[in-house]
């Protein structure tokens, strides 16, 4: 149709689409499939956390559009305690999912956005839907897939004045890597040097496997905006809850994102904001469940990590979140006699001869002919793991 948006023209569909609806098909056929497609966190939410929103259940108002400030104060304290950042709660803005947040963050602000590949599915189409330029940086294999203090370096170099936004994620999506301090303060000073708007997407930050997320606020606290919310460590995607920290430098920012959040979706479910006051408070009922589901996607992505490695199928070791990305190039050969050439043909023919679903990495901004795909290793019962956590420490 001539009167549709000619950005969204030009998104094409997704090959995860394709993938979702043939494990459908599938299961409906009576297959058995593993989906370990999905990126859906198996844990309930917390149940103080539950009990927060049923005691809410009756708040109707709208709330401040910057979000409600004991959940403001209570994110300022959550990273005072956990990262050593001084933030208060003026430096938070709530909004309906970290998604909604980054989208108006691109309204505000004009700049190209900076994706290291593979990155997650979304941030991409926000900005072709928004007409904004897209850099991409291809990252490497033998880096685990993450960014390069050179690589940064180089794309920035090529014209120092654009304002950039560019984008870190870690733990990532779709890779399950992460960086070490000595990265981090390397690609800081990058970041410093050209002035760019960092944007830490730390989203799966709480479900790193082992020590603790850093984030890289510590070394550019004044170019750093942290991007996190209740989706995925507290298992709760559906409720829509993210948050955008900032530097008091980025106040001006902050500000104009609150005036297009007064235009659009106004502000973010009342119940919900009260309820998530108690995630972001010090509770030894939550730390408990963060504990245990830390130990439990380890164990299950060292399990998943060994079995792809004893098959030559190489990934990153899994360090957070609960993704792997494994690279299928050892079977080259084998799979173009078989005619399959590209990641979304070797995802459709697993998922058609082995009921596994995975996604191709196609749609994480990779070259199509590349035989890497990401895996979800989540297709299990969230709550009976946890359960049985809990039974083994009764047993001890
Ligand atoms: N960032 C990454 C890397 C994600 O994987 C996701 C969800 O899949 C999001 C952001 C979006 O999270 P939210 O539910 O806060 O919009």
């Amino acid at each position: 149709r001539i009167d549709l948006n000619l950005n969204i023209r030009g998104l094409k569909k997704s090959a995860t689409l394709a993938i979702n609806e043939q494990s459908a098909a599938l299961s409906a056929q009576g297959r058995q499939v593993y989906r370990l497609g999905f990126g859906q966190s198996p844990f309930p939410v917390p149940e103080p956390v539950v009990e927060r929103l049923r005691q809410h259940a009756h708040e109707k108002d709208y709330l401040p559009v910057k979000g409600l400030q004991a959940l403001r104060e209570a994110i300022a304290g959550f990273y005072q305690r956990r990262q050593g950042i001084t933030r208060t709660a003026e430096d938070v803005l709530i909004g309906p999912g970290s998604k909604e947040l980054l989208f108006i963050l691109q309204l505000a602000y004009y700049g190209d956005l900076v994706i290291p590949t593979p990155s997650w599915v979304s941030y991409s189409p926000q900005a072709i839907i928004l007409g904004r330029r897209v850099n991409w940086v291809k990252t490497h294999q033998e880096n685990d897939w993450r960014l390069t203090p050179e690589e940064l370096e180089q794309l920035c170099a090529q014209d120092p004045e654009r304002p950039r936004i560019v984008i870190l994620n870690y733990p990532a999506n779709p890779t399950g890597a992460t960086y070490t301090t000595e990265r981090l303060k390397k690609l800081a000073e990058v970041a410093r040097r050209y002035k760019v708007i960092l944007l830490s997407d730390e989203i799966y930050g709480e479900l790193h496997h082992s020590g603790q997320h850093v984030s890289i606020a510590r070394y550019y606290p004044e170019g750093t905006i942290i991007s996190s919310g209740l989706s995925k460590w507290c298992g709760a995607g559906g409720w829509r809850l993210g948050m955008f920290v900032f530097p008091e430098e980025l106040r001006w920012l902050l500000d104009a994102m609150a005036i297009v959040a007064s235009e659009t979706f106004t502000s973010t479910s009342a119940p919900i904001q009260y309820a998530a006051v108690e995630a972001f408070k010090p509770h030894p009922d939550i730390e408990q469940y963060l504990g245990d589901a830390q130990r439990i996607l380890r164990a299950v992505g060292r399990h998943f990590h060994n079995r792809l490695t004893a098959m030559r199928v190489f990934a990153p070791k899994p360090q957070g979140g609960f993704y792997l990305f494994p690279n299928f190039a050892f079977y080259e050969g084998v799979l173009k006699q078989r005619g399959v050439t590209n990641s979304g043909q070797l995802c459709e023919r697993l998922l058609e001869e082995t009921g596994v679903a995975l996604l191709p990495s196609y749609d994480f901004g990779r070259p199509s002919e590349e035989l890497t795909a990401r895996l979800s290793y989540v297709d299990f019962d969230g709550a009976r793991a946890l359960e049985a956590a809990r039974e083994g420490y009764r047993g001890r």
